[in-house]
């Protein structure tokens, strides 16, 4: 029992070892990422589910590696958080996705302008000069701030309350609008929710793709519908994969809708061909 034990523990330093490896091996090639341009966006489009229009995207971020092979964000957010990288890479994807749609609404000009949902880590919102970043990338790339959203978790709202709100207020003057992303997920009180100005509630997807199969699932969406009606904001359900979904959806008088029922994340080239064709799902 005694050599067993002994080899477990040997066998766990090399796993431990091997991971510090891994780690230490992805945190360098992130940052070579970064320098050598490796990182690009694609988009998913988010449709009104009165018109079945698309009306805006959210954009995504992706990693090619050298060797071709892509990564998606679940696999290095997470390391590019811890490591701060995510502020320049954070702000390199807001300035992307801003020229890229203003590209857009100037090539397909509409009534309403497509909007731009971009995702705004917590370690983003924590830097001091978010507020004057983002002023300066809405004045270099040109784009309408009203047609900008900036999507934040929930997480985010954990901290410091009195400076969030204040945040939020500043980015508000810039004239963009605010998502509240993955919601359901957090710990948001009713209150607190209240007091932030925020115009769009995104809700998870873990409820959305449930709720044709669970009562208590399709019972949570139709109550945060209802929350989102009495504080006067927009809601986007995320992860519809199936018509069922969007008929029950539609039946709740949800807004809008995101999912692989409409689309996967697409890169630019598809979303012009989107925007020129007419879109049938
Ligand atoms: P998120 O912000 O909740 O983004 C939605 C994710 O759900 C995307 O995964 C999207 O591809 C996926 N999705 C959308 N519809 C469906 C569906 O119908 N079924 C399923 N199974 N999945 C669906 P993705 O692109 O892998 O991104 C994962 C997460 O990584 C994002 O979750 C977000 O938290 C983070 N992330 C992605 N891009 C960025 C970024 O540019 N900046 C930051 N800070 N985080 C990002
Ligand atoms: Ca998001
Ligand atoms: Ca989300
Ligand atoms: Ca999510």
């Amino acid at each position: 029992a005694k050599t067993l034990g002994k080899s477990r523990t040997e066998m766990f330093h090399r796993e431990m070892h091997r991971s510090a490896m891994t780690r230490l091996t992805l945190e360098a090639d992130l940052r070579r990422a970064m320098v050598n341009g490796e990182f690009l966006l694609h988009y998913q489009p988010i449709v009104s589910l009165e018109s079945l229009e698309v009306v805006g995207f959210e954009a995504l971020v992706r990693w090619r590696r050298p060797d071709g092979s892509m990564v998606y964000p679940g696999d290095f957010i997470g390391i590019v958080e811890d490591t701060g990288l995510i502020v320049a890479l954070g702000f390199w994807i807001l300035r992307e996705a801003c020229m890229a749609t203003r590209r857009w609404q100037r090539e397909f000009p509409r009534e309403t302008p497509l909007t731009i949902s971009v995702n705004i880590s917590p370690r983003q919102f924590a830097e001091p000069d978010l507020v004057a970043q983002v002023r300066r990338i809405i004045a270099e790339t040109g784009i309408d701030p009203q047609t900008v959203r900036l999507e934040i978790t929930e997480s985010v709202t954990i901290g410091d309350a009195d400076r969030e709100v204040s945040m939020l207020s500043q980015l508000k003057d810039l004239g963009i609008r605010l998502s509240i992303d993955d919601f359901g997920t957090g710990y948001s009180s009713l209150s607190y929710l209240h007091r932030l100005p925020l115009d769009v509630l995104k809700i998870d997807r873990s409820f959305v793709s449930a709720m044709d199969k669970s009562a208590e699932s399709f019972q949570i969406v139709n109550t945060i519908m209802n929350l989102a009606r009495n504080l006067g904001m927009h809601v986007v359900a995320e992860g519809a994969e199936v018509a069922g979904q969007i008929e029950q959806l539609q039946s709740l008088g949800c807004d809008y809708g995101q999912g692989y029922f409409f689309s996967k994340p697409m890169d630019p080239a598809d979303v012009v061909k989107l925007l020129k064709g007419p879109t049938h799902w």
